[in-house]
């Protein structure tokens, strides 16, 4: 209605997107955060599952998160548990954090030990069976300063250790630091399966992962505007090296950029995707779901 237009678009903020019409071929939701969504696990499982997204890994950035991860993953057939301290986390239990002492009351500066023993905790959890990833963990140089570098990468080293001692898939997290995530994953040896979550490289560094069999998944943001280089990058991806996923309840996928995003929105990300690489909607959905399922090994 015309008089009161202004008011739905303001209203749009924090309404969930339509349902889009459901895939003919299912896929999984490669990275996805459930407990920063709201609603029920049932619900958005049922949601995603009612448009062909029938899968999900539900990715932790901290200890509780992980836990959370590992337990719902337990718990639910089509979850499946990456665990981790996420790279802004690690530099945070070793120099502590000024606003979440203010946020979380007594936390204090833990030192090198502290991040010692949340890591022998990823550690224990990356062992059990539905835990299929450890991640999210890389660099963030967007986020973390200078005085924070250190403690990241060492927590990055450390998670590229504990995926390959227990076979499972390395989830990397590369904000603003592509170089010196290529450079770690070199001196370390990468994991036989490493996932570049929400790839935001270009296309030359595409290539770089094409040799290194790197898997590339592709979040909302390929559908933005000014992210042709992000488009450019799929465009020249090798077909089983991508996959899909929402990284909600962020990166909403155009035209819904803003509002909260979850794995029902799957959908729109792959037909916008699936116009990039110019196949058909099905054909991708078929090489999305293979390789999720070979990316995490279920
Ligand atoms: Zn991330
Ligand atoms: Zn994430």
């Amino acid at each position: 209605m015309p008089s009161n237009a202004g008011q739905t678009a303001k209203g749009d903020k924090n309404t969930a997107p339509p349902l889009p019409a459901p895939l003919r071929v299912p896929v999984a939701d490669s990275h996805t955060h459930l407990d920063m969504q709201s609603g029920t696990v049932e619900e958005g499982l049922a949601k995603a599952a009612s448009v062909g997204v029938t899968t999900v890994v539900q990715v932790g950035c901290d200890i509780k998160g992980s836990r959370w991860a590992a337990e719902t993953a337990a718990a639910y057939d089509s979850v499946h548990a990456a665990v981790a301290l996420h790279p802004n986390e690690a530099p945070r239990i070793v120099h502590g954090d000024p606003d979440g002492w203010s946020r979380r009351g007594a936390r204090q500066p833990g030192g090198d030990a502290a991040l010692d023993e949340a890591l022998a905790e990823i550690d224990r959890l990356a062992g059990l069976p539905q835990v299929k990833g450890v991640g999210e963990t890389g660099l963030d140089h967007f986020r973390t300063g200078p005085e924070g570098k250190a403690a990241q990468e060492r927590s990055f080293r450390a998670h590229i250790e504990i995926a390959k001692r227990h076979g499972k898939a390395l989830v990397i997290h590369d904000r603003d630091a592509h170089a010196d995530v290529l450079r770690v994953l070199k001196e370390e040896g990468a994991p036989g399966r490493t996932v570049f979550h929400c790839y935001s490289g270009d296309a030359e560094m595409a290539e770089i992962c094409a040799r290194e069999g790197y898997f590339m998944s592709f979040a909302g943001n390929v559908t933005f505007k000014n992210a042709q280089n992000l488009r450019d990058a799929l465009a020249v991806a090798p077909l089983e090296l991508v996959l899909v996923e929402t990284d909600a309840p962020f990166l909403t996928p155009a035209p819904y950029r803003g509002r909260p995003n979850a794995p029902y929105l799957v959908p729109v990300t792959v037909r916008a995707m699936a116009a990039v690489r110019g196949i058909d909607e099905d054909a991708l959905a078929t090489a999305l779901a293979a390789n999720t399922a070979r990316a995490f090994g279920y």
